[in-house]
């Protein structure tokens, strides 16, 4: 089954709005196995919304449209439906229930638009908004099905998740169960993780292997297509073995998974805790351990030491120690380590010390990073080169961290 997208409102074409609602349907479409072919953005204009509808029924299983049934003038996704299908809008009455109940409440009339929420072209099947007034729609037209949803991202995913979903999995063939998982990789390239599977990549038609790179990680999704949900998780896990063989050393969760989470999981589970002294970071790596919820199990505290007096001050890094070789240096690393991890008390000291550019520091280029761990008074560090903005050398250097205490 395949599909497309259509994000309607002229605020998105005029970059005011990102279309996140395309993002996330993508994604949802993506994880119950329909391929997503194309994705649309169109204004609110009849003649090219109506355009637009045409052209995607020619092509598509299934058209997901978003936004446009608000109770305003510009919202006119329901209207050209209705054109397009030659069939007339009718009330849906518990949507008016809704509506009439809220004005009521207020003790305001309902202004005479709102209705427009409520109608429906007939014959469709109807999705009451949980989250807002406007009503969903399926209206099946030609050989496409056709779902209106809501624009407001809330109203969106609640009407996505708990009504439209469970409808498309009951309509697509129902002896195929699809299911898929998300394997991560840190510390490979897409293109030497996807040259490292290449072969398996090939051979295998299900479940599927896509690899992905986002932000510095590697994801590879794989998709199964069996009788049932036991028979896909089986298929899942063999794979998952097989591509384990080859990117094992580089694989550090699945699915929802983050480094940081899996670093407070194996803390949690060894009963280890943790501090950090940064300065290239600022406080960065400590704010990503925060957001895991449990991370109070694991991170004792972390100390941002940007300057040399602040290192000196903070942590009694020593004068000479930075005069002989610099801040950004493995010594300065380690000894930031050590020193972090007595001033709190925990088994491991964690700092990161380098330089994010744009200018060189110390003489060392920009993106070089120094990362030191102390575990129980046994100190190492790492080296890293980092390239990119000052941001994204900040962010490689925080993910990195969180390798190094993982391996
Ligand atoms: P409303 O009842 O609010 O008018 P609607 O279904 O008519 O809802 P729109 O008018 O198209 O939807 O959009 C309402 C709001 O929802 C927008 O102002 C925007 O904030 C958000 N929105 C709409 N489309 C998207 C999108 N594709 N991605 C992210 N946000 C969106
Ligand atoms: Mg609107």
């Amino acid at each position: 089954m395949n599909a497309e997208i259509i994000a309607v409102g002229s605020e998105l074409l005029l970059g005011q709005i990102a279309n996140t609602n395309g993002r996330y349907l993508s994604g949802e479409l993506a994880g119950i196995g329909i391929n997503v072919y194309r994705h649309t953005v169109v204004g609110d204009n009849e003649t090219r919304l109506l355009e637009a509808f045409r052209e995607a029924a020619g092509r598509a299983d299934v058209v997901v449209v978003t936004g446009g049934l608000g109770p305003t003038q510009d919202d006119l996704t329901k209207d050209m439906l209705a054109r397009l299908t030659e069939r007339p809008l009718v009330l849906h009455e518990p949507t008016m229930e809704k509506m009439k109940y809220y004005f009521d409440g207020k003790e305001k009339p309902m202004p005479q638009n709102n209705k427009k929420q409520a109608l429906y072209t007939e014959g469709s099947d109807v999705f009451y908004n949980e989250a807002g007034f406007a009503c969903g729609v399926a209206q099946t037209w030609e050989r496409s099905l056709f779902l209106l949803l809501p624009g407001p991202p809330r109203e969106l995913k609640h009407m996505f998740e708990h009504s439209m979903k469970p409808y498309l999995l009951n309509r697509m063939d129902e002896h195929a169960v699809v299911h898929s998982r998300v394997l991560r990789f840190f510390g490979i390239g897409e293109s030497s993780l996807e040259e490292q599977l290449s072969d398996l990549i090939e051979q295998q038609t299900n479940p599927t292997i896509a690899p992905l790179a986002s932000d510095g990680e590697v994801t590879v999704r794989l998709t199964a297509k069996a009788p049932n949900r036991q028979q896909a998780e089986n298929m899942l896990d063999t794979v998952e073995k097989d591509i384990t063989r080859t990117a094992g050393p580089y694989l550090y969760g699945r699915d929802q998974e983050t480094l940081p989470s899996r670093v407070v999981k194996e803390l949690t589970g060894s009963r280890d805790t943790i501090a950090s002294a940064e300065s290239i970071t600022g406080g960065w790596f400590s704010k990503v351990l925060v957001d895991v919820p449990g991370a109070s199990a694991v991170l004792e505290g972390s100390a941002t030491v940007y300057t040399e007096k602040a290192k000196r001050n903070v942590l009694g890094v020593e004068r000479p120690l930075l005069e002989e070789f610099g801040a950004v240096s493995r010594e300065c690393a380690e000894d930031m380590a050590e020193k972090v991890r007595l001033l709190y008390g925990t088994t491991i000291g964690i700092s990161f010390t380098g330089s994010a550019g744009p200018e060189s520091l110390e003489g060392e280029e920009p993106g070089t990073v120094w990362i030191g761990i102390s575990v129980n008074g046994t100190t190492n560090s790492h080296r890293l080169q980092l390239s990119g903005s000052r941001e994204h050398i900040r962010r490689m250097a925080v993910y990195y961290g969180c390798w190094y205490v993982l391996n």
